[in-house]
């Protein structure tokens, strides 16, 4: 997260952030959600633009999830590769679940000219860097794979990537389609649109427990409190209730660093979005303010204390791997840090109803791509609660 470019929009006052009230008495709505991270904000923002009243509910400050842990790169091209995907899925929902990703970064950047700041958004190419030999034959089909359904991707040779960038990968697919953003500046902008439509955000409230009725749910906090709806949406990030996601996806740990702004970023002048073929994957993008942002070096598990523990070495780890793909520029590291990921089984995100939760929507983005789907996940629960048809609810239910 990037506290020193323009705008001093997220300051730390009395050891608190944006100083959002707990909930202390009971509140009722047509929409509560659970979490205010960059899943919730775009759901409250697309709901109250309906007109709907809706009540926000997070355990910690907003953002401060792994909303703030992200690195925020914006690809419409999934952890998994259109042709897995299309022998998983189909070729109509693989093909839609990657023009939905193009959507969705039209959509943020439709959203961000709304603003009066572009929240770092800027337009970036995408490099997929090919890890390994046999790497690079599956990409070049995968490559025509894409521009046979009419994607923007282009295989590029071993040697065009080392004299273009000096990276040394054994070919690449490169995409015009890409981007990035400061996720928690973007957060809390679409957040302060929905207070100024009147929803309410409740911060350091735990929500313990749900009870559906016939017409809507109740919550209740760790304080006693309670919150009635006509319906909850369910944006907790990697924390969903015991039950929900217990089996559909894979929590591991990634790590990640920032530098000091460089000097030049030598090859890299273009500073497209980089990331790589192998598994746990590399993942690099440049800042505004001239840093270098780079992710990856994995851990299988999600314990908070020992991803601590191994903080530093991963971080070195990183650095070398910066080293590796741009020895000429100098980039002191800043700042590193290490956050929850999930992974699901196809790559694509599960939102929409699940039958345990009556009234109940979820929203969970998991994946490299967590913030094209939590646009997704908004656009569809717009629709659900609107009562508006949406095709693309299907590729994403919890069913499949
Ligand atoms: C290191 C790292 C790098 C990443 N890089 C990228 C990237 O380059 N591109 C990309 O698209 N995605 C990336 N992601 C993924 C992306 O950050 C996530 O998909 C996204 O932030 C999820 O947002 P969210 O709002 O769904 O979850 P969160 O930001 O985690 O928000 C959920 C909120 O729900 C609250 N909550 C949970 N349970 C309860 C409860 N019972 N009561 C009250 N509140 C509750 C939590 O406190 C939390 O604030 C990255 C993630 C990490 C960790």
């Amino acid at each position: 997260m990037d506290l020193h470019s323009g705008a001093p929009f997220w300051l730390v006052r009395n050891g608190l952030g944006a100083a959002h009230p707990v909930l202390s008495h009971d509140e009722h709505c047509d929409v509560a959600i659970i979490g205010a991270g960059v899943t919730g904000a775009l759901v409250a923002d697309a709901l109250t633009a309906l007109g709907q009243d809706v009540v926000l509910i997070d355990r910690r400050d907003a953002g401060l999830g792994s909303t703030c842990a992200s690195t925020a790169l914006l690809q419409y091209e999934i952890d998994v590769e259109l042709a897995p995907l299309i022998a998983r899925v189909g070729a109509s929902a693989a093909v839609r679940a990657y023009q939905l990703g193009i959507e969705a970064i039209d959509d943020v950047e439709r959203l961000v000219d709304t603003m009066r700041d572009r929240c770092g958004f800027a337009r970036r190419e995408s490099t997929y860097l090919a890890s390994t030999r046999s790497d690079a034959k599956r990409l070049t089909s995968e490559a025509a794979l894409r521009q046979r359904h009419g994607f923007d991707a282009e295989f590029w040779e071993r040697d065009r990537v080392r004299d273009t960038y000096g990276f040394p990968a054994h070919g690449a697919i490169r995409s015009r389609q890409g981007a990035e953003v400061d996720a928690l500046q973007f957060t809390t902008r679409l957040l302060e649109r929905a207070l100024s439509r009147g929803a309410r955000l409740y911060a350091r409230t735990l929500v313990v427990d749900y009870a559906a009725r016939t017409a809507g749910v109740t919550l209740h906090t760790s304080r006693g409190h309670r919150v009635t709806a006509g319906r909850v949406v369910f944006a907790p990030g990697y924390e969903s209730p015991p039950g929900v996601a217990d089996e559909l996806v894979t929590l591991t740990s990634s790590f990640a660093l920032v530098t000091e702004p460089v000097e030049t970023f030598g090859p890299w002048a273009d500073r497209c979005l980089v990331w790589e073929s192998a598994r746990p994957y590399t993942y690099m993008r440049s800042t505004p303010d001239g840093r270098i942002l780079i992710g990856g070096v994995d851990l299988p598990f999600r314990d908070a204390t020992l991803r601590d523990v191994m903080l530093p070495a991963q971080t070195r780890k990183l650095a070398k791997r910066l080293h590796r793909l741009l020895p000429s520029v100098t980039a002191p590291v800043a700042f590193s840090w290490a956050g929850t990921f999930g992974q699901t089984a196809d790559g694509l995100p599960y939102i929409g109803a699940n039958p345990a939760f009556q009234h109940g929507l979820f929203a969970l983005g998991y994946g490299g791509n967590g913030i094209t789907f939590s646009v997704i996940a908004a656009r569809i629960i717009r629709d659900l609660v609107s009562g508006t048809p949406n095709g693309d609810a299907e590729i994403f239910r919890f069913d499949r």
